[in-house]
């Protein structure tokens, strides 16, 4: 550690914090991650997200933080929306769910900023994401970390990244609703 600030990264998946992490990093912040993971279906693919996470803080040689699985609650926090598209009013909620986890624990845990990985992915809307951390982040004084980091080419440089690491990529975002259409997930 370098005795720099003090920032909680919200990690939706390991191969998405490639990049952010070890760039936070170098800008002089001391990271902790933190995954959420109650949004994952079924539990067998949260462990292995989970251990993903584990692995790569391993690799960039920093703490990990995880929430309990508690698929109830995040289901309870959509619900309504399940037939929803993905990039929809569902996932707006679920991003509230998880960076609302994240701002708690960042306030409670003294960590000075907050941010996410989740604007990497090409398939999320990252003014969305922004204003859901934004709006999490206020309600509990911690300061938000506005970032797109699928610019810059961060996308392709997340999946090389995961490549060399041998981390576990998934494919499908996560929830029993995105798995509707993946063969072998019930
Ligand atoms: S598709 Fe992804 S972002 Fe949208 S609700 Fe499901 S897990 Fe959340």
């Amino acid at each position: 550690m370098t005795g720099g600030r003090r920032l909680l990264l919200h990690i939706c998946c390991a191969p998405d914090a490639t990049v952010p992490w070890p760039e936070l990093t170098a800008e002089g912040y001391e990271v902790s991650g933190f995954f959420y993971g109650s949004n994952i279906h079924p539990e067998g693919e949260w462990r292995r997200r989970r251990d993903a996470v584990l692995k790569l803080a391993n690799a960039v040689g920093s703490p990990a933080e995880f929430s309990l699985y508690e698929p109830d609650e995040w289901r309870a926090g959509v619900v309504g929306m399940e037939n929803c598209p993905e990039g929809g009013e569902r996932c707006g909620l679920c991003f509230g769910l998880q960076l609302g986890a994240a701002a708690r624990l960042a306030a409670s845990g003294g960590y000075d900023a907050l941010c996410t990985t989740l604007t990497i992915s090409p398939h999320k809307n990252p003014a969305i994401v922004n204003e859901a951390g934004r709006t999490e982040s206020a309600r509990l004084g911690v300061e938000w970390i506005d970032r797109v980091w699928r610019k810059n080419d961060g996308f392709r440089r997340s999946v090389a990244r995961s490549t060399e690491l041998g981390l576990y990529r998934q494919n499908y975002c996560g929830c029993e609703y995105s798995a509707r259409n993946i063969e072998g997930i019930s």
